[in-house]
């Protein structure tokens, strides 16, 4: 068992500015199967550059259909507004280890430390960015337990663009401190569903009452933007491109890993939509998908919304309104609706395409863990480690932590990454519940399942 530190491995490794990266890595350019693109609901053909464009960013058009450039070089701008917040640190979680006595060695990538509180602004900064190159007026979006709009208020007040975020019900009104940030940083928050829309306003006549859902939110921005003058949609997670610039968080840590000549044996990350997943592995995955170097990834879901884990893999609505293209993926069907659990980020019925069409091809574990786990992980680590995790990120530090305690059976010295995606300030409501003891476990029965499964559109192949 060790006793002391790594002489030579500092608490922290940071990277210098200089060191920092200048590309975003494409996953794709390198997977031999190409995740499935995304289709038409008309027509079931693969939706064009110039209909994406309706809805999208010309740019963002450009490298949600780029299947073959490996590097795409960060604008400056992007760059510069990185360094305000990054490098994130790669953290050795020495008190961890030592509290767990596990000869593994744990690392993890604290994605937190800028004020949305996660990592969605690494993403938000350049899709703001493309918006503004442009010329538009503004973005909408959606957002559910808050953090996406948060970084998107951020990246948009910096460059000084219009923002619209449409916010599910119930969290507009059980996260006012969530809402406020956004209305600090300029945005304009509408609780959803709302009557400013005809998706919204259908709802609400069919379902007066309602406290919304994601995917009906995603509806009402999607029509915003489609019907005003110089605005288009973005979104926070599961497309091709919010992988491509989350690769940003596995670049600096391949980076500082490489300065120390260390390499992970087992990488772990949540997945909500994929986002922070797909961007923490993507250099290693890509030196698995090339053969130079193998490395056990693992997803983490929680049990109630369990896409990857006992979801089908098949084209599916990505939004309750059905104005979105279909994606391939694995998914629990549109109509699935996650019983109430804390941790906001994790409730989409759906996964991103590639981490999809990866897992489907056997380069990566999957596992669903219950909630009061969650809690009891987060906890043990907030008390040695100081950080107090957000209970979506606290669905990797369980199975670091069940990682870590194998080890110790075994006495292997594995290497050990985890994604540390954002704090958990605003969810003291869950860690409240937990703490009172009446924080639940739900897990869906396969009955409960096959409602939203019986939603999933059916035509040849699907
Ligand atoms: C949104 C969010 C997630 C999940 O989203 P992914 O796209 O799957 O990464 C995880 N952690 C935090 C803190 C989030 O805000």
């Amino acid at each position: 068992m060790k006793d002391q530190r790594d002489q030579n491995i500092p608490y922290k490794i940071y990277l210098e500015e200089s060191e920092m990266p200048k590309t975003w890595y494409n996953m794709r350019a390198d997977m031999k199967t190409k995740p499935a693109p995304l289709l038409n609901p008309a027509t079931l053909q693969p939706m064009t550059a110039e209909e994406l464009s309706a809805v999208f960013c010309e740019e963002l058009v450009k490298q949600e259909l780029d299947n073959d450039h490996r590097e795409i070089p960060i604008p400056q701008e992007i760059q510069d507004f990185y360094k305000m917040y990054r490098p994130a640190p790669l953290v050795r979680a020495y008190c961890l280890e030592e509290k767990l006595q596990t000869p593994a060695k744990i690392y993890y990538k604290f994605e937190g430390n800028n004020t949305s509180g996660s990592h969605k602004l690494n993403s938000a900064i350049a899709q703001a960015y493309y918006a503004k190159q442009q010329g538009l007026k503004g973005v909408t979006t959606e957002t559910g337990a808050g953090q996406w709009g948060t970084a998107l208020s951020m990246a948009c007040a910096y460059l000084g663009l219009d923002c619209k975020v449409f916010m599910v019900k119930c969290s507009y009104e059980q996260k006012p401190f969530r809402r406020e940030v956004m209305r600090t940083y300029g945005a304009s928050v509408t609780p959803s569903p709302s009557t400013e829309t005809e998706i919204g306003r259908k709802l609400l006549e069919e379902h007066p009452g309602t406290t919304g859902s994601l995917g009906c939110a995603i509806s009402e921005a999607v029509e915003t933007a489609i019907k005003s003058e110089g605005y288009r949609y973005v979104l926070g997670s599961v497309l091709n491109q919010v992988l491509l610039h989350q690769s940003i968080i596995g670049m600096e840590s391949k980076i500082a890993f490489d300065k120390y000549g260390i390499a992970p044996d087992i990488i772990i990350g949540c997945a909500g939509g994929g986002s922070n997943l797909g961007g923490l592995i993507s250099p290693f995955m890509g030196e698995k998908l090339r053969g130079e170097r193998d490395y056990h990834f693992i997803a983490v879901e929680p049990k109630s919304c369990p896409s990857f884990t006992r979801g089908v893999y098949a084209y599916d609505f990505c939004d309750t309104g059905m104005v979105c293209p279909l994606a391939k993926m694995y998914t629990l069907g549109s109509g699935f609706i996650p019983a109430a659990n804390h941790a906001g980020g994790l409730r989409y019925h759906g996964m991103s395409s590639t981490l999809s069409q990866l897992y489907a091809d056997g380069y990566m574990e999957a596992r669903a863990i219950e909630q009061t786990e969650v809690f009891k992980a987060a906890e043990q680590f907030a008390r040695v480690e100081g950080i107090l995790p957000a209970p979506e990120s606290s669905h990797a530090i369980k199975v670091a932590i069940d990682e870590a305690l194998k080890c110790k059976e075994t006495g292997e010295e594995k290497t050990i990454l985890f994604g540390l995606t954002g704090t958990g300030y605003f969810d003291m409501v869950a860690y409240q519940k937990f703490h009172d003891g009446l924080m639940s476990d739900y897990i869906p029965t396969d009955e409960d399942l096959q409602v939203g499964f019986d939603g999933i559109p059916k035509f040849p192949g699907n």
